[in-house]
Order: C-alpha cells, then sequence, then structure tokens
C-alpha cells in the first residue's frame, strides 16, 4: 500500500513540474514580417533578376569554366566597386573575392554557390525569365540561390561606396558545382588553406528564415543550419535462381527485393536520438507553439522516449532529423509480363545522421541484404559533417546579427538533411553556419529544385543588411 502511495507521490510531483515548467514558459508570437517592398527592394530585385536571366545550369563530372565567365562579367557589371577595389581569384569557374580589413585573425568568409539545377516541366513564369511579378523575382537560382550571392555582393558594394574599411579580412566564395557537390567548392578551401586562412566563421546558404517550420508552429523563424546529414547512393540487386513465369518458385528477386523493403517499412533498424542541438531547436521554438507541444518541447528530459516515438509520425521532416533515413526511388524488373527476371534491381537515397554514421548505417542495410540473398553496392557516399558549437562565438555571432538585423526574429538551430558546400570549409574553420538571410515560405520551399522557383523581394533589403552587419559586428 505504501509503493502504491510513493507512486502515486511521484507521479503527482512530476505532473506539478511538468505544468510548471509549461505554464512559466511566456507565451510568444513570430511577429518578424519582412517591410513592404521600397524602392530599395525594387532595385535589388532587378539585380537579382538579371542574375536569374543567366542560365548557370550545372552539370555533373564537367569543367564549366566556359559557361561561367560571362556570368561573372554580368556580376562586374552589377557590382563594379566590388570588382574593382576586392582581390579575385577565379578558379575553374569558381569566385573567391578577398577584401583586406584591418585586422586578420578573425577572417569572415561569406558564402553562396552560383550554379543551380536544371529546370524541367510548366512554369508560370520561364524558368530563365528573371521576371518581376506579384511582388516576386521567378526563375531558377531565384531562391537557390543567386538571393543570397545578389545580397553579399550588394553590401560589399554599399559598404565600399561609403569608404567604409572592415575591422576583419572579409572573403566572398562562390562556387560553380555546388549542386552537384562538384570540386569547385575544396578548390576555394584550398586556396584559403594554401594561403593560412583560418576563418573565424563560415557563413553559407542552407538555412534560412522559414516560415512555419514545424507543424503547429506559425510564422518566420531563422534556422541556421548547424550540421549537415551524410549521403549515398545505393543500389540492391536480387539474382534469379531460374523459373518461368507459369510456374514461379518462392524467392523470386522481387519477393526478395519487397520483403527487403518490408523490413526498413515495418521495422526500422536505425536508432533514433535527439542531439543537443536538435533539443535546442525544440526548446527554443517553444513558447510559440500550442499548448500540447510547448508542454511536450519544455520537458524533453521527462518525454524525450514519447517524443522520439511521435516526431517521425506527426512529421517526417522533424523525423528526419532524429535518424538515418533511407529513401527507395527506382525499381526494376524485367521487361515482360511473362517474364522472371533474371535479376531485380533496386535503388536507395540515405541519409546519416551524426550519431549513426556512413559505417554503421550501411552495416545495418548490408546485413539485411545478406538476409534477403541482395547484393549492396554504394555510390557517393559522404559521412554526416561535424555540428557548430551552438554555445560558441560564431553561433553566437549569427543570431546576435539577426537580432539585430530582424527584430523579433527568433533564431534556432537546424538540421539539414541535405548537402551543402559548407562542409569543405569545415576543413579550415570552426565555426560553419548556414544561414540565408531570405525569406522562405511555403512557395519558396517548393520551388526550390522544383517548378516555379521564386523569392518574394521585400525580403532583400534584410538580406543586404544582415551581411552589412555580419561584416560591421566582426570585430
Ligand atoms: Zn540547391
Amino acid at each position: 500500500m505504501i509503493v502504491l502511495w510513493i507512486i502515486l507521490g511521484v507521479l503527482v510531483i512530476l505532473a506539478a513540474v511538468v505544468l510548471i515548467r509549461t505554464l512559466l514558459t511566456p507565451k510568444k508570437e513570430a511577429a518578424y514580417k519582412a517591410p513592404a517592398a521600397d524602392e530599395r527592394a525594387e532595385v535589388y530585385a532587378k539585380k537579382l533578376s538579371r542574375m536569374v536571366a543567366f542560365d548557370t545550369v550545372s552539370i555533373p563530372e564537367t569543367n564549366q569554366r566556359e559557361k561561367f565567365l560571362p556570368f561573372h562579367q554580368l556580376l562586374e557589371e552589377l557590382f563594379p566597386l566590388v570588382h574593382a577595389r576586392l582581390e579575385k581569384t577565379e578558379i575553374d569557374g569558381n569566385l573567391l573575392f578577398f577584401w583586406k580589413g584591418k585586422h586578420s585573425d578573425r577572417p569572415l568568409v561569406l558564402m553562396s554557390h552560383q550554379d543551380v539545377v536544371p529546370a524541367e516541366g510548366e512554369w508560370l513564369h520561364a524558368p530563365f525569365s528573371g521576371d518581376i511579378a506579384d511582388g516576386k523575382v521567378w526563375g531558377r537560382g531565384a531562391s537557390d540561390t543567386k538571393c543570397s550571392v545578389m545580397a553579399f555582393f550588394q553590401a560589399v558594394e554599399e559598404l565600399l561606396e561609403q569608404g567604409y574599411e572592415p575591422e576583419q579580412d572579409v572573403y566572398l566564395s562562390s562556387s560553380c558545382t555546388e549542386e552537384w557537390a562538384g570540386d569547385g567548392c575544396p578548390k576555394l578551401v584550398d586556396e584559403l588553406a594554401r594561403r593560412g586562412v583560418h576563418p573565424f566563421l563560415v557563413c553559407d546558404e542552407g538555412g534560412g528564415i522559414i516560415t512555419d517550420p514545424v507543424g503547429g508552429i506559425k510564422g518566420n523563424f531563422a534556422m541556421a543550419g548547424v550540421f549537415e546529414k551524410g549521403k549515398a547512393d545505393i543500389r540492391l540487386t536480387a539474382a534469379s535462381s531460374g523459373g518461368h513465369a507459369s510456374t514461379p518458385g518462392k524467392h523470386t528477386p522481387v519477393a526478395r527485393l519487397a520483403d527487403f523493403v518490408n523490413e526498413f517499412e515495418h521495422h526500422d533498424p536505425f536508432r533514433k536520438k535527439m542531439s543537443p542541438e536538435v533539443q535546442s531547436m525544440f526548446e527554443q521554438l517553444a513558447p510559440y507553439a500550442p499548448f500540447y507541444m510547448k508542454l511536450l518541447f519544455r520537458n524533453i528530459w521527462l518525454f524525450r522516449p514519447l517524443l522520439l516515438k511521435a516526431l517521425p509520425m506527426i512529421s517526417p521532416a522533424a523525423g528526419a532529423m532524429l535518424k538515418t533515413t533511407i529513401a527507395f526511388t527506382m525499381l526494376k524488373g524485367s521487361d515482360a509480363y511473362n517474364v522472371l527476371p533474371q535479376e531485380a534491381v533496386l535503388g536507395a537515397n540515405m541519409r546519416f545522421i551524426p550519431h549513426e554514421g556512413m559505417a554503421s548505417s550501411l552495416a545495418k542495410v548490408r546485413k539485411l541484404a545478406e538476409k534477403h540473398d541482395i547484393k549492396l553496392e554504394v555510390f557517393h557516399a559522404v559521412d554526416a559533417s561535424r555540428s557548430v558549437d551552438i554555445h560558441g562565438p560564431g553561433f553566437s555571432l549569427v543570431s546576435e546579427v539577426i537580432q539585430e538585423t530582424f527584430p523579433g526574429l527568433e533564431t534556432c538551430p537546424y538540421v539539414m538533411t541535405g548537402a551543402t558546400d559548407a562542409r569543405n570549409d569545415e576543413r579550415i574553420a570552426e565555426h560553419v553556419v548556414r544561414f540565408a538571410p531570405v525569406i522562405y515560405g511555403p512557395e519558396q520551399m517548393k520551388g526550390m529544385h522544383g517548378l516555379n522557383e521564386n523569392i518574394e523581394y521585400n525580403c532583400l533589403p534584410g538580406a543586404v543588411d544582415f551581411y552589412k552587419n555580419l561584416i560591421g559586428s566582426n570585430r
């Protein structure tokens, strides 16, 4: 009996703590919105429009220097002072600009790529039109990511106009191979390493100001990417042991692949864990969440097991921040209805989480493949990146500048489920933050690598100001 009372007492205390923690969390609203477009925004929109109208689609495993040189001429026309005063280095179409500061002990690297992915399908505005309509600049690259390239070039252009001299060295870095994870950024990093540059902070695109970042939480949030998941493409081949479609045996190639896929669908082998970065993200979002979510996010110490189970069910995006994922993407059997395939082939794309990296994630897949007599081949594999220290000076500087530039905008750590150029810079820089200071609403999120890419250009003055403030605050 006494044990029951003790258990009851503990439960009552726990419930009280949970409720008090939740109720003590003030309710906040994500109030930041970009101001209406003014004259400045129009000027920036026109510059961005011209950059978008220039086709810079990159082709994997191809040196496209000749294709990018004319685009560089456009940059020179749009940002003449940057080109007159900064030291320009061009390596196979990749760009590095150096702006000497008063000091060189805390170099700052501003980064975003020039290349874009191909544009297919029917668009409202032709993908390389650069049309300005309905408050938006339309076309491939408008949001991924000529907007941020435009914004940091423009920021430096305006600072030069004012006769400003930076306290610290500034580098502008822009590869032309990011979309296929090519060798452009590594070459730029090699060049920085050759010069003995150890950036204090690298600020690349990747995250951004995201509207409604997690289901149930409304408004704009600065989601600053702190690490990237790794990735690999894998091919799984099940070979036939013979037989005819009129007399099929058991364990045909297609059946074995189906069994294999089912294992992942029903008994996900990958370990879920809430990293300190993801936990911090949910804690930052808690004051903006509806009551039930706030109750969970403010009490992760208690509800962790529940969250690990529930989050992937609520949102695949949230689930992807907790574990390695595998997406089955390609499938091929025989070419005729009445022919058993000699071999059936399945393609999949994996994304590795740091706590269960490439080696151990692939080992789990290999074990299941062997169980079903399936051959596994791995292509384009890279492991997860390191994480930025979210309590360190690089991340703090970015959050402070976000506060200064966008009053009322909350900064949260964010997991990049895709790969960017930024991972290359971890070789020379301790603090690598992925944040483009532009607004990505649901329409912009859909447009990136999809149809009808666009950006609402009233957010562009904020983007330019962010880079100016970042240069100014790095002392
Ligand atoms: Zn992209």
